[in-house]
């Protein structure tokens, strides 16, 4: 399966094909796990999740942004949808990576535009702006970001990646800032990082407990993860800890009758939404994540427009190809 995953891979991280997919909207059974294109569309779906005792956490997809240009229209495409959350009154804030606005083509433009993102939405209703942690190098600078942005707003805040060694100091160190807990989605070297999904696992479980008995702002637990789901809320009502201090985080598309389940419980529920036109890389990620995610793909979308381009259309055949073998193969 280690084939599938480099090979999801390496077209996520191709730069053609994820600009030629852009012209195509949403194909190939995307339009399961990224909400929409644009803003109308996307702000439909939230209302939806809303309908269902769910918010939402926004992301602005983007990918190879290398230009101050191209950080600039982030920042603004982020800020318009800013603008229409609290216009149109959905229940919603932002994700922001500060890659995408900057962040290696000049720290302190990144921090600029970052700066301009955190106090629009503490305008627009003190709306929390979460930033995402990537890779190693890019958690780092993402952590000096927040400290500064931290002293200046209440309504900033990012994320622990559990398979980092240091988490416990960072758990520690930002307990007056919303974090959320993941268990880490890069690949990383041992002398930073556990390796298996054991000891990731396991580490993962003691830091949102150490965060829940100690937090003095709001947590978010984000997995798919039915165990570990379990678990916490186990170990909520064996400490008698308030509920509404929390609340349990998936990726849009993803395990919705649990979501679903989970908020008809009682707790806070919230849903990853990714909209925009450069879907293609975080699609092609997903399917790398687990094998059993090459269902989402739809022969039917295989649309004789993008069946045209050869460009797209060499990376759709290959992954209909795949998703055609992983259904034998069950
Ligand atoms: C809302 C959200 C935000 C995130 N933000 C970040 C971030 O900022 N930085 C970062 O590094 N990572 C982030 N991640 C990714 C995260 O770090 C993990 O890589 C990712 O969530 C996979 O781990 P998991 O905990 O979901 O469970 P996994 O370890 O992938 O799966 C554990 C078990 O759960 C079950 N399971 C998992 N998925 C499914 C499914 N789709 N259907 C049925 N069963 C399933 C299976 O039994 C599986 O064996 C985020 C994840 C989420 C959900």
């Amino acid at each position: 399966m280690g084939l599938t995953r480099d090979f999801f891979i390496k077209l996520s991280e191709n730069q053609t094909l994820n600009s030629a997919a852009k012209r195509y909207g949403l194909a190939l059974g995307a339009n399961k796990v990224v909400a929409g294109v644009d803003i109308p569309s996307t702000i439909k779906a939230i209302r939806v999740l809303n309908d269902k005792g769910i918010t939402a956490t926004v992301d602005n997809l983007g990918e190879f942004v290398f230009s101050k240009e191209e950080a600039t229209k982030a920042k603004d495409e982020i800020i318009a949808m800013i603008e229409a959350i609290n216009e149109s009154g959905v229940k919603a804030h932002m994700s922001v990576k500060l890659t995408q606005i900057g962040l290696d083509v000049d720290e302190s433009f990144c921090y600029d535009n970052i700066h301009e993102i955190v106090e629009k939405a503490q305008q627009c209703g003190n709306m929390h702006i979460n930033l995402d942690t990537e890779d190693y190098k890019h958690t780092i600078q993402t952590f000096e970001i927040l400290d500064r942005l931290k002293g200046e707003y209440k309504n900033v805040g990012t994320v622990i990646q559990a398979y980092l060694y240091r988490a416990t100091e960072d758990i520690d160190k930002y307990q007056d800032v919303r974090l959320r807990l993941v268990k880490g989605a890069y690949k990383e070297p041992a002398e930073i990082a556990y390796q298996t999904k054991e000891d990731i696992d396991e580490n993962y479980i003691k830091l949102i407990e150490q965060r829940l008995l100690n937090a003095k702002a709001f947590t978010s637990i984000a997995t798919h993860d039915h165990n570990i789901i379990n678990h916490v809320k186990q170990f909520i009502e064996q400490h008698h800890l308030d509920k509404n201090q929390m609340e349990f985080q998936m990726l849009y598309g993803f395990r919705t009758e649990l979501q679903q389940q989970i908020a008809n419980e009682g707790y806070h529920f919230c849903v990853y939404v990714p909209f925009g036109q450069d879907w293609y890389g975080y699609f092609m990620r997903r399917l790398a994540e687990r094998p059993q995610n090459l269902q989402l793909v739809t022969k039917s979308i295989f649309t004789p427009a993008v069946n045209q381009k050869i460009a797209v259309g060499a990376g759709i055949a290959a992954v209909i190809g795949l998703a055609a073998a992983a259904r034998k193969n069950r």
